[in-house]
């Protein structure tokens, strides 16, 4: 019997699933299918990843609904390429249908697989389900990639209709009739983490609602006070892995606050910019600041990710995400602007331990708000701009609470001495980096 794959990636749900709805109106029996893809996994820095668990879990309940629903739910350890082909040889499938992925590896994986399934005469429909804008969806009048947030805001805002907030009826369409169901010895066993390696580390996600109405109703007012729990949406890691749809968000946003449906454009913004410049996942985006000379003191760089700078914003905040995987985004300005202009480290490797740590570490937010800190990236903030961490201090924090959850000794003489000096420090910086511009110009 023919039938059809919907490989789920970074959309761990079945509600609103532009994918999982195509695929199962296509007419012919569909088997869901995850891979825990090796190419990822084995370059996870821990045995025990909470981002791993998190994942493993979620899959485990879309296995569980798949079966209380009468079908069969695959899930492979391995190579995509490699298991795809596998299952292609034992089973009859037409075609594998899945969502886009923007990220530079994703790309280069599914090039891979759709040639793969070429060859064996599969078809491989992707569909857009991540963000509401992609790839060049919105361009500039001239039909250049827009570079400038406002202007793209502005546009995004005119083409947005309420047609492209509709749900997709995927959880409906999800029925017997429309599943296949496999004899138990053909859908092989699903993996577990002990199976591929790894070790449970739990670390607490908010659960898959949208978030309460008030907070989405003040968020404007709140979203710049790190102390408070709920000043943010805290929807992040639900939108990096889709147990979240990014329409049902955009829908409360649009309705309670425009601010917040301003962040979540940052997203569509950031993932746009990475799709036309995949390069910038790694270099600068401004050539001319591509051989900046940056210092990277190894022992400095170790203060940064301990939180023993002497500066309290930073310290609260990089103990803060080493003990839970979150870090509220003006403290995220705050250590990135510090580690990329007070100690003069590259953007890099700042980039690099918060992927390690984010829970939801996304590639294109994650480097294109590096980029922006760093004054590097195709939308910025001035290079020779350095925010003193005692003023962000005095802004968003002034009765220290949310310092001394995490800093508690700040206010005692234990406290360590500031690393560097704001001023020298910020001299430092602007000096070095006009002088490479101008040797690059
Ligand atoms: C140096 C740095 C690194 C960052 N790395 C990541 C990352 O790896 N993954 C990630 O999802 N976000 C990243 N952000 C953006 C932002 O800090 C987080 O999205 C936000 O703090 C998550 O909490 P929230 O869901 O409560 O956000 P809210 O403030 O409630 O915003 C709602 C949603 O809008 C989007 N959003 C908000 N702010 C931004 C932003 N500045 N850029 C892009 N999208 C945004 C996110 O999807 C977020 O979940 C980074 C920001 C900085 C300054």
């Amino acid at each position: 019997m023919k039938i059809c794959l919907f490989w789920h990636r970074r959309d761990i749900r079945l509600h609103d699933n532009a994918g999982l709805a195509a695929a199962l109106a296509s007419g012919l029996p569909v088997v869901p299918l995850f891979i825990y893809d090796r190419d990822i996994l084995d370059y996870l820095p821990n045995k025990a990843d909470a981002r791993l668990t998190y994942i493993f879990d979620e899959v485990e309940k879309l296995a569980r609904a798949t079966e209380a629903a009468g079908g069969t739910f695959l899930a492979r350890y391995g190579k995509p390429v490699e298991v795809l082909e596998a299952l292609v040889q034992e089973y009859d499938i037409a075609a594998v249908h899945s969502n886009e992925d923007y990220e530079p590896y994703a790309r280069e994986r599914d090039t891979a697989v759709g040639q793969m399934l070429h060859k064996h005469s599969v078809d491989f429909l992707l569909y857009k389900d991540q963000v509401i804008f992609a790839k060049d969806d919105i361009m500039t009048k001239s039909g250049t990639v827009p570079k400038v947030f406002g202007a793209y805001h502005k546009s995004y805002l005119a083409k947005l209709t309420d047609d492209l907030l509709l749900p997709f009826g995927s959880q409906e369409a999800f029925t017997a009739e429309r599943l296949h169901r496999l004899p138990e010895a053909q859908a092989g066993s699903r993996p577990t983490l002990a199976s591929m390696g790894f070790e449970r580390l739990e670390q607490y996600v908010p659960t898959a609602d949208l978030p309460a109405e008030d907070v989405v109703r003040n968020y404007h007012k709140t979203r710049n006070t790190p102390a408070l729990q709920n000043g943010t949406s805290r929807i992040s890691v639900q939108l990096r892995f889709g147990t979240l749809s990014v329409r049902q968000v955009m829908r409360q946003a649009k309705a309670l606050n425009p601010k917040l449906m301003a962040e979540i454009i940052w997203r569509d913004f950031f993932m746009m910019l990475l799709w036309h410049y995949p390069n910038t996942a790694t270099e600068a985006y401004d050539p001319k600041m591509r051989h900046v000379p940056y210092r990277n003191n190894e022992d400095e760089f170790r203060a940064w990710c301990e939180g023993r700078t002497g500066y309290p914003l930073v310290d609260a905040g990089m103990r803060e995400l080493n003990a839970t995987g979150y870090l509220p985004n003006r403290v995220r300005m705050t250590v990135a602007g510090f580690l990329v202009k007070h100690l003069f480290i590259d953007w890099r490797l700042g980039e690099k331990y918060f992927a390690d740590k984010l829970l939801d570490y996304e590639l294109a937010n994650n480097v294109g708000n590096w980029q922006w800190m760093a004054g590097t990236g195709a939308i910025s903030a001035p290079w020779f701009r350095v925010y003193s961490p005692e003023s962000q201090l005095a802004q968003v924090d002034p009765e220290l609470k949310y310092v001394k959850r995490w800093v508690p000794e700040v206010v005692s003489s234990a406290y360590v001495a500031p690393i560097v000096e704001h001023k020298y420090a910020r001299d430092r910086a602007v000096e070095a980096i006009r002088a490479a511009r101008i040797a690059a110009s």
